[in-house]
């Protein structure tokens, strides 16, 4: 089915059913995020009494939510790589990320090696 040329890429050991699987994990999160966005930036700081712990509250929120977008824009990458054919490959040195680690983050970009060295390097 699948006969496309992989340009200097080996094709991630992944089979239909983790592909599948993953997917289905990363459209779980991708609700999750969502709504916890959604929820973040809806509770809008009130102007009564307590309004200065209302806007701290505000305050972490919206730091909460930044975050929350970006892993969301991390798992809406994966979501675009999956349907371009090219998830499950480290973004650096082009090598199969590891089923383990797709399964515990399925929006991993490098493999489990340039991980660390991209640590390490900070
Ligand atoms: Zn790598």
């Amino acid at each position: 089915m699948v006969n496309h040329r992989t340009i200097g890429e080996r094709a991630p050991a992944l089979s239909a059913e983790d592909l599948a699987a993953l997917r289905e994990n990363l459209h779980e999160q991708l609700r999750f995020r969502r709504e916890q966005i959604e929820q973040l930036t809806s509770a809008a700081p009130g102007d009564g009494p307590g309004g200065r712990r209302a806007a701290a509250q505000a305050e972490v929120g919206a730091q909460l939510a930044a975050s929350a977008r970006m892993v969301l824009a991390d798992v809406e990458a994966a979501l675009r790589r999956m349907d371009e054919g090219r998830y499950g490959s480290c973004r650096l040195c082009r090598r199969p990320i590891a089923r383990e680690l797709l399964a515990i983050v399925p929006q991993a970009r490098h493999c489990a090696r340039c991980r660390q060295v991209r640590e390490a390097g900070r």
